[in-house]
């Protein structure tokens, strides 16, 4: 019998990227619900695909069916774009924490093994040079810092999880993905400022603003990962051999890939010279600095760095990260600007 899994939150970067890959490489039957089908145009005419369109806070029968009905669990229902954690913070503590709670506790009730996506975020502001998921202390700002509800919803998340594992035997894995991006991260299309992370936002400002914004000069780094490392690792989870997986956290995130934000618009603008119809706007983009509170407002408090270990996605699911930052780049910008006219030949 083929495995069974249930991904909530199909349709999101990891969902959908998830879900190509196990149709493609897998005998796996996947079940997903999410509110858009937008991003699984490869996907939904698979036997192996079931698609439902719905709300994790309102179809509840249908979830609580199929976790039943399931062998696998993924809850990827999450908001995981910082401008929003500042904007609407109640609304990242219900659906990231009180939601997927409810989703966690019907995991212990049919004890099923749930796989949950909990964040880099949680290590906050360590100094540690390397964060690492048992050693790291997790430093998070003051309350009126609204940006770190994310963090400490999904930090709570993680503690439930492992106390429902010490006192329930839940079987779970917990993975913190580091930075993950690629094509269909968010839409590079949509104009509004802050509406999604990073990477999309530069390249959507190369493209249609004519200026980037470097928060705070643009010191801060971070460890970028590219989608398919990602997924290479959460295929390793869910097959989980030997139980290798079972009630363990995993950094999943890519060490040499860690950048400040300034090197990476710089990366950015150069890589988009290399796409004869954009040349034009790469050459004119203006690289600015913006402070924090006027980008994000006062509730805004960024981070200096994030660099993961990953000794323990080497050491218990044989994974390792393979994508250079500039070939995840190239290979997300041919996503959006037609890579066969581009003039270099790498990636
Ligand atoms: N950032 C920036 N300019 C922007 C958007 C983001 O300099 O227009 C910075 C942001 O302050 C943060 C980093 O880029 O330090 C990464 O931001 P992202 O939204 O991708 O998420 P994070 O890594 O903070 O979770």
């Amino acid at each position: 019998m083929s495995l069974k899994v249930l991904i909530l939150g199909v349709n999101g970067f990891i969902g959908n990227s998830l879900t190509e890959r196990i149709l493609a490489s897998k005998d796996w039957e996947v079940y997903g619900m999410d509110m858009a089908s937008d991003k699984l145009e490869n996907c939904l005419d698979n036997p192996r695909f079931t698609f439902v369109e719905g709300d994790i806070t309102i179809n509840k029968e249908w979830i609580a069916y199929h976790i039943k009905k399931c062998d696998v669990i993924l809850p990827l229902v999450a908001i995981a774009t910082p401008s929003l954690y500042v904007k609407d913070p109640l609304k990242v503590f219900e659906l990231d924490f009180e939601a997927n709670l409810e989703i966690i506790r019907q995991c212990v009730r049919y004890k099923k093994r749930v796989i949950f996506p909990s964040t880099s975020e949680v290590y906050g502001m360590s100094q540690d040079a390397e964060f690492s998921e048992e050693d790291t202390s997790l430093v998070l700002g003051p309350i009126h810092k609204q940006r770190w509800i994310y963090s400490c919803s999904k930090q709570l998340l993680d503690r439930v999880i492992y106390a429902y594992g010490v006192h329930e035997q839940l079987p779970y894995t917990i993975f913190r993905p580091f930075n993950w991006l690629g094509p269909k991260l968010d839409r590079i299309d949509e104009h509004k400022e802050g509406s999604s992370r990073v990477v999309t936002l530069f390249i959507s400002n190369i493209l249609h603003h004519g200026e980037i914004k470097l928060v705070d000069g643009g010191k801060q780094r971070r460890s970028f990962t590219y989608i398919d490392d990602g997924i290479d690792a959460l295929i390793k989870i869910i097959e989980n051999k030997d139980n290798c997986a079972h009630q363990r956290i995993f950094n999943i995130g890519n060490p040499k890939n860690d950048v400040s934000i300034k090197e990476l618009a710089e990366l950015l603008v150069q890589l988009v010279k290399e796409y004869p119809a954009y040349k034009n706007l790469a050459d004119k983009v203006k690289i600015s600095t913006v402070q924090a509170e006027e980008h994000y407002g006062k509730h805004y408090q960024d981070l200096g760095f994030r660099v993961p270990s990953i000794r323990n996605a080497k050491t218990y699911l044989g994974w390792e990260p393979k994508m250079d930052l500039k070939t995840a780049l190239l290979k997300t910008l041919d996503y959006h600007l037609d890579g066969s006219k581009r003039t270099s030949s790498a990636a």
